[in-house]
């Protein structure tokens, strides 16, 4: 039996360590820095590439395996592009994702223009000297009400184009085919092969 790759999804978050792990292939095993004890580096960078470069490279560095790490966030443009990089932040400054969708809402309550979309930035650290990105956007709009209860984060808020449903409405298998964290996948695949590694 040929041997499983070994990669390090490198996040602490579940819902996106199962949503990542869910678009690799069954080839490869799938390790978590939490079931390796390692903690997660401060994201000090300025945009989602040098912050899921500075990721990978940090998990890289504390495990010795291939890294994967994204960073992804919301973007509002009533808001200045904000929460941005800062989405987990406000989250957690807000106390819940909840907190933090209904600011949001009423933030933008009087704005006509309720555009929005969802970035992904994808490093993957194949040794010492290479790191890999890719980036995947989905534009949509932010709905007037929080709705579903599926996915996690903004997924309850946002609504993708050609679409009237918000992602906390939609199904994970539907959402994973569309969404910036597959777009960007897509793009890392194609590069990879280059590097014969194939996740
Ligand atoms: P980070 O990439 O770990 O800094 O966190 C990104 C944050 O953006 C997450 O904690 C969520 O708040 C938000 N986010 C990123 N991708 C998604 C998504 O697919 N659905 C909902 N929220 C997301």
């Amino acid at each position: 039996m040929k041997k499983k790759s070994l990669l390090l999804v490198g996040t602490h978050n579940d819902g996106k360590f199962r949503e990542i792990s869910k678009l690799l292939s069954k080839n490869i095993k799938k390790i978590s820095p939490k079931s390796l004890k390692i903690k997660v580096p401060k994201e000090t960078g300025k945009t989602f590439k040098s912050n899921s470069e500075l990721k990978a490279s940090f998990f890289y560095k504390k495990s010795k395996l291939i890294s994967l790490s994204d960073d992804s966030g919301l973007e509002i443009l009533a808001l200045n592009k904000r929460p941005g990089i800062y989405s987990a932040r406000w989250a957690k400054k807000s106390g819940s994702f909840k907190k933090a969708m209904i600011n949001i809402l009423n933030k933008i309550k009087n704005k006509k223009n309720r555009k929005a979309r969802f970035i992904c930035s994808l490093s993957i650290k194949l040794n010492k000297n290479k790191v890999i990105t890719s980036e995947g956007i989905i534009n949509g709009h932010i709905s007037h009400k929080i709705l579903g209860t599926k996915g996690f984060g903004y997924d309850p808020i946002f609504i993708p184009n050609k679409y009237r449903i918000t992602f906390g409405q939609m199904g994970a298998l539907k959402k994973m085919k569309i969404d910036h964290r597959s777009i960007a996948f897509k793009k890392l695949k194609k590069k990879l092969k280059f590097y014969k590694f194939f996740i």
